[in-house]
């Protein structure tokens, strides 16, 4: 059998860490099966539902790399088949009508506390009965779920083990509304069992619902999948991770200059393991993941891990991967790659340097545009009159220069060093912030090469009349 996943979302906002999580987890599970994943909205609550949370989501998978095989499903385009569903488990007394109104649920559940019994619908109470039995076809009423009254419901979840529940627990599940629509905890399982899914993952705070639904399943005569429900991701704070933490959104780690490697990284090891392996390449994840080495207990968020990872993905990445992603933030930035030095070498020579694109792209902003100023505090410090005779003595070299070659700049410097018989720190820095405008950069001979030879004479002129200035205004 085709294993089948699902990731099954309920669209009220942005992609959520934790629910992309989810997502990954079925993801790989159906990926180092050989099987398939499928997408499929859970848009009943039209209320709380929006069309920008259905994209924002789409747009948050995509941008993980979490692509699906089927759908997006949308349950409200399925209705008419919940209630074929409905209406056969009616016809086979597997269902009932339930005409009693909120206030006698309301009076009969004050009742049972005060009895100090466990607040539940039964439809045996001798008021709700005498009342079902009244009723006239037409009346509004609910469909309620005959569950079974004897045994219980045992499943092997695969991550969190054997769990009993009993049936004296569970009471007769509404499935469809006065109003006519069916609910969540059914049509869960008409498309589980529609979508041939195999293995729903989900997060535990759907515990609860499985031993109801195995309950549906079988009563449809469909086959119940294999259950696994991931424990919940924590704030720093022990909390279950929210806003107040910060980020959540999948979307706001690409605003805030995550690669979507790092981030799919990050998240398969919050709460699940291999070893004591830390990095995981796609390939890798699929064929090492399994459920049951996800983990049963809450994981915390850690920032200076995702922190970590990034940089390490910036750094080891194709240029042309982070190329591809470093694009939004040049624009966000207004940074035209187009003037300047080929993006992917500029990459390679500040990436290593950064933790996230975000300041990737802050560095390198000299390599495409000149700048009006040199940062005040870099310039004060090293272009000061003890620079001019360096700086002129390298602009001579740097003008003369056939081939602009790494190489030949490390000579360059070198040379002035010899000729001036100074230290390397007496021209190194002064040059880098004459380049460069600021006090941090990569090696200065190969920064100075992929600036270019016109903008580097340029910027040293300007540096020494920068120079010139302080001095006569000294
Ligand atoms: N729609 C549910 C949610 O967003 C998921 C239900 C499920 O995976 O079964 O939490």
């Amino acid at each position: 059998m085709t294993v089948k996943t699902r990731f099954a979302p309920s669209p009220t906002g942005y992609l959520h860490v934790g629910g992309a999580r989810t997502a990954l987890y079925s993801w790989l599970y159906a990926k180092s099966q050989g099987g398939e994943f499928v997408l499929r909205i859970e848009d009943t609550d039209l209320e709380r539902n929006s069309q920008e949370a259905v994209d924002a989501i789409m747009e948050g998978m995509e941008w993980l790399g979490l692509e699906w095989n089927e759908g997006p499903y949308f349950q409200t385009q399925r209705f008419d088949r919940y209630n074929e569903m409905v209406d056969r488990l009616l016809a086979e007394d597997k269902a009932y009508k339930c005409y009693a109104s909120k206030e006698l649920l309301d009076e009969v559940r004050a009742e049972q506390e005060a009895n100090k019994e466990m607040a539940r619908y039964d439809a045996n109470h001798p008021k709700i009965k005498a009342v079902n039995e009244a009723a006239k076809d037409g009346d509004p009423c609910v469909i309620r779920f005959r569950n079974p009254t004897e045994g219980s419901v045992v499943f092997d979840d695969q991550i969190r083990g054997r769990i009993e529940i009993s049936n004296s627990q569970m009471d007769d599940l509404i499935i469809r509304r006065t109003d006519g629509s069916p609910t969540y905890n059914f049509c869960v399982v008409v498309d589980d069992w529609d979508m041939e899914i195999t293995h729903v993952i989900r997060g535990e705070d759907h515990i609860n619902n499985t031993p109801r639904q195995i309950n549906i399943y079988e009563a449809l005569g469909a086959p119940v999948p294999t259950f696994a429900h991931c424990a919940m991701i924590l704030g720093d704070d022990g909390a279950k991770l929210s806003k107040r933490h910060g980020a959540v959104s999948v979307m706001q780690y690409r605003d805030m200059g995550y690669l979507p490697t790092a981030l799919n990284n990050y998240l398969v090891r919050l709460g699940w393991s291999h070893g004591d392996q830390e990095i995981f390449s796609r390939e890798e994840m699929i064929e090492f993941f399994t459920l049951n080495a996800i983990s049963k207990s809450a994981s915390a968020f850690n920032t200076d891990k995702l922190l970590w990872l990034n940089n390490h993905y910036i750094k080891t990445s194709e240029p042309e991967y982070v190329a591809k992603h470093l694009q939004w933030h040049l624009d966000q930035q207004g940074i035209n790659k187009d003037n300047g030095p080929a993006i992917t070498e500029v990459i390679t020579l500040v990436g290593e340097r950064c933790n996230t694109l975000v300041e990737l792209a802050e560095q390198i902003r000299y390599f495409y545009e000149d700048f009006a100023e040199f940062e005040a505090g870099a310039a004060k410090k090293h272009l000061r009159g003890v620079a001019k005779e360096p700086l002129e003595a390298a602009l001579a070299k740097v003008e003369a220069i056939q081939e602009w070659t790494t190489e030949n700049l490390h000579q360059m410097i070198a040379d002035v060093c010899a000729e001036l018989e100074i230290g390397m720190g007496k021209i190194g820095m002064p040059l880098r912030v004459a380049v460069t405008g600021g006090g941090q950069s990569p090696s200065v001979d190969a920064v100075m090469q992929l600036i270019g030879q016109e903008r580097c004479v340029a910027r040293i002129k300007m540096a020494l009349a920068f120079i010139a200035e302080r001095e006569a205004n000294a």
